[in-house]
This record gives structure tokens, C-alpha cells and sequence, in this order.
């Protein structure tokens, strides 16, 4: 017999050796099991689980002891106070990534059509928080990749989004010739010799979401090129890159003659988002 109290100790005991968050990542898991929250696990610590729950824990921990990224196995994160599906098809959600909303917002006028698009929308975390907070904007979100595009979809339904289009795009080429107000991304950016790849949950996620060539700088190369003739006068571009990019990412938005280059820090003080205007 187990209780939820010692189901928990077990188990966070077991994945300790794996994941720095070990009796959260077992909490969790357990909630999806009991589908309840977590203030039911405080509440009711001495509750025995029934054999069929124990069991689907019990798999459940066993899948993330080999290493499968909790997101994966609930197929839920959040992002921006909002629940996301994921799957291995899409890269999980990042807090980081929170700042590339923060500063869209701060440039999207509230009660304007604006025109704007999210490039390699994954699972549409981007384009759905900015067609939400922002509804009389029009976005468009692309991915290259069908199977995410279908999640995309299915989180903006599940959000009951309307002012989205889909397009499947390798970056800007699909795109339907219109001028944005901005254009936003959050491409591949880390270079495929990077040890952090062999590492925790990186290794289950899409790779084509994660890894770029040229020193994971060619998506960014691409996206910042094709933007120009695609950004209205005025109009913003933002791009989410790695911590070490900085200096590359200005020089490449520099050399294309954008104004206003400058680069933001994420939550942990890391350079994150590198902006520029688009004046000509
Ligand atoms: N920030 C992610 C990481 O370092 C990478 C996301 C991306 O490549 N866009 O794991």
C-alpha cells in the first residue's frame, strides 16, 4: 500500500540522480494521475492510491527516470498564465521566451489592426499570447513543420483564438506578400557541437526546433535578411537567441541597416532578445 505522502518520498528519491526539481517533477506527474492540483497532494498526504493509479505512476516515473521531460508526459505547459499542449513535436515552452512577449507588448498599440507575425511557431505559445492579449491585432503564424503547426492550432482553438492564420512557411518564403508592423521569433540558435544537447530534456525535443548551422546563427541570418523587405516603415523585429550571441546578432542586424539595435535580458540576466526598427 502506498500513500500519497510516501508514493511521493519514493519517487523523488528515485528520480533525485536525474532532475534538479525531483519531487516537483513527481507531484506533478502524480496530479496528472489523480487529476487533481497540487493543494490535494498537501491536503491529503496520508490517502492511499488505488493499484491502477499506483501503476500509472509508478510508468509514469519510470519514463522520466530515462530522462522524457515532464511537458512530454503530462502533454501540458504553461506559458503566460495559459496552458499549452506539447508534444515531442514542438520544443517545450521556456519562462525566457516571456520576454519576447513583454517587449511585443510594449510595441503593439492595444486598440489597433496591427499586422504581425510569429516565425517557427512551434507550439503557437507566441502568436496565441499576442492574438489574446492583443485582439484586434492579425497574426500569422508559420512553422515548417506540419505536426507542429497541427499543435498550434489546437492550442489557439483550445484558447478560442480567431485572429491567427496558419501557414506552413519556411520562414518568410510561404508568406503571402503583406507588410507587418512586426515580425517576431524565436528560431533554432544553438550550434549542433553544443555539449548542453546531450543533456536533460533537450535531447527529447524536435531538433529542428533547437539546432541552427554557422555557430547557430543561420536561422537568425535568414529571418533578420528576409524581414527587412517585409517590415513596414517603422515597423519591429524581434528575435530570441542564446546568451552568447549578443554581440553576433547586433552585428547582423547592424550590417543590414537596422536602427535602434539593442539587446534585452531575460529573467536570469542573460542577453535573450535582440530588437531593431526597421526605418527605410
Ligand atoms: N533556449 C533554448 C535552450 O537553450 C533553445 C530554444 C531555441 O533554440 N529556440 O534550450
Amino acid at each position: 500500500m502506498h500513500s500519497i505522502k510516501s508514493a511521493l518520498a519514493e519517487s523523488a528519491s528515485t528520480l533525485a540522480s536525474i532532475s534538479e526539481s525531483a519531487l516537483l517533477d513527481a507531484e506533478i506527474l502524480l496530479c496528472q494521475v489523480l487529476q487533481k492540483d497540487r493543494s490535494h497532494l498537501r491536503a491529503w498526504p496520508d490517502k492511499q492510491l488505488e493499484a491502477t493509479q499506483l501503476e500509472q505512476f509508478k510508468a509514469l516515473i519510470e519514463e522520466r527516470r530515462k530522462g522524457m521531460p515532464v511537458a512530454y508526459l503530462t502533454g501540458y505547459r504553461e506559458f503566460w498564465s495559459r496552458d499549452f499542449q506539447v508534444t515531442p513535436d514542438v520544443l517545450i515552452p521556456r519562462p525566457d521566451t516571456e520576454l519576447l512577449i513583454e517587449l511585443s507588448l510594449q510595441l503593439i498599440p492595444s486598440n489597433q489592426p496591427v499586422k504581425l507575425i510569429d516565425l517557427g511557431t512551434g507550439s503557437g505559445i507566441i502568436a496565441i499570447t499576442l492574438a489574446a492579449e492583443r485582439p484586434h491585432a492579425q497574426v500569422i503564424a508559420t512553422d515548417f513543420s506540419p505536426a507542429a503547426l497541427e499543435i498550434a492550432k489546437r492550442n489557439a482553438k483550445h484558447h478560442h483564438i480567431t485572429n491567427i492564420r496558419f501557414q506552413q512557411s519556411d520562414w518568410l518564403d510561404n508568406v503571402p506578400d503583406a507588410q507587418f508592423d512586426l515580425i517576431v521569433s524565436n528560431p533554432p540558435y544553438i550550434a549542433e557541437d553544443d555539449s548542453h544537447l546531450q543533456e536533460g530534456d533537450v535531447r527529447f525535443e524536435p531538433q529542428t526546433a533547437l539546432i541552427a548551422a554557422q555557430h547557430g546563427l543561420q536561422a537568425i541570418q535568414t529571418i533578420v535578411n528576409s524581414a527587412c523587405s517585409r517590415l513596414k516603415t517603422h515597423g519591429h523585429l524581434l528575435i530570441e537567441h542564446g546568451y552568447n550571441q549578443q554581440r553576433l546578432v547586433q552585428t547582423i542586424f547592424q550590417d543590414l541597416h537596422y536602427d535602434k539595435v539593442h539587446t534585452y535580458q531575460d529573467l536570469s540576466g542573460q542577453p535573450r532578445v535582440t530588437y531593431g526598427q526597421w526605418n527605410s
